[in-house]
């Protein structure tokens, strides 16, 4: 169990130590979490940086893409200096210059069922901060049968989508809303991005992470949240579980 150490890391802390819902004890909760970051790119770009300085006490970056001149838009964590290198070493580098305090470790390759699975189980919550819908799936089952909480980013175009899920019951999961909406395969790649929306979402994934870890605020599991950065918009919308879903077999019902 991590305790403040010092003086110094009290006074890092200290403007949301003051924060009655949050206090000491969500401090040190959020000292002693471990958070896996799925994807560096735009959304996880935004997210880790809140997770850092926040006190996570451990962080782990996946992800097997090197730096681009087209990432820089977005990705804000990198530099033209950077370009040609691993997203996840990069990320790690600066996290770990922002805070020293906590533990970081880069995974700089495509990680893949097995390794996700065994990741997922090391980790109190997941972010998905990833592209595509094969490894978006595969995160979800790792998440489903670990029983950790997942929360999901997505962006395109002008449209930013968001949703917790708890996975500590019978569903709903990722996999449930994919089957409602036959999420499109399109990625900023091919439909084009507008910078803002990633920074928007990634940093509304941080704020329900620090949430679920620190034990604070009101959590919106299961309800999926719709940003519109064109009309500036937010829509919400209550998701169920999908029948004959994985999240069906491998949960079991518990009292949270
Ligand atoms: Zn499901």
């Amino acid at each position: 169990m991590k305790t403040l150490e010092s003086l110094q890391q009290t006074r890092r802390y200290s403007r949301q130590i003051m924060l009655p819902a949050i206090d000491l004890a969500g401090q040190e909760r959020l000292l002693n979490s471990r958070v896996l970051l799925v994807g560096m790119g735009g959304l996880g770009c935004a997210a880790a940086p809140y997770l850092a300085s926040a006190g996570v006490g451990e962080l782990t970056l996946v992800d097997g893409d090197t730096i681009d001149l087209s990432n820089l838009q977005r990705q804000i964590l990198f530099t033209e200096a950077d370009l040609g290198q691993h997203k996840a070493s990069i990320a790690a580098k600066r996290l770990q210059a922002l805070n020293p305090d906590i533990a970081i470790k880069a995974i700089p390759n495509f990680a893949d069922l097995a390794q996700l699975q065994e990741l997922v189980q090391q980790h109190d919550v997941v972010l998905d901060c990833t592209d595509n819908l094969a490894t978006r799936l595969a995160i979800n089952d790792a998440c489903v049968q670990a029983k950790v909480p997942l929360v999901s980013g997505a962006a395109i175009r002008f449209e930013g989508q968001l949703c917790a899920f708890s996975n500590k019951q019978a569903g709903p999961c990722y996999r449930c809303v994919s089957q409602l909406f036959g999420e499109q395969q399109l990625s900023c790649l091919e439909a084009g991005i507008f910078a803002p929306v990633v920074g928007v979402v990634g940093a509304a994934q941080a704020c329900l992470a620090l949430q679920i870890l620190g034990e604070f605020g009101a959590i919106p599991w299961h309800q999926l949240q719709l940003f519109d950065g064109f009309r500036f918009e937010w829509q919400r919308v209550a998701i169920a579980a999908h029948a004959g879903c994985c999240c069906q077999q491998h949960a079991t019902p518990t009292k949270d």
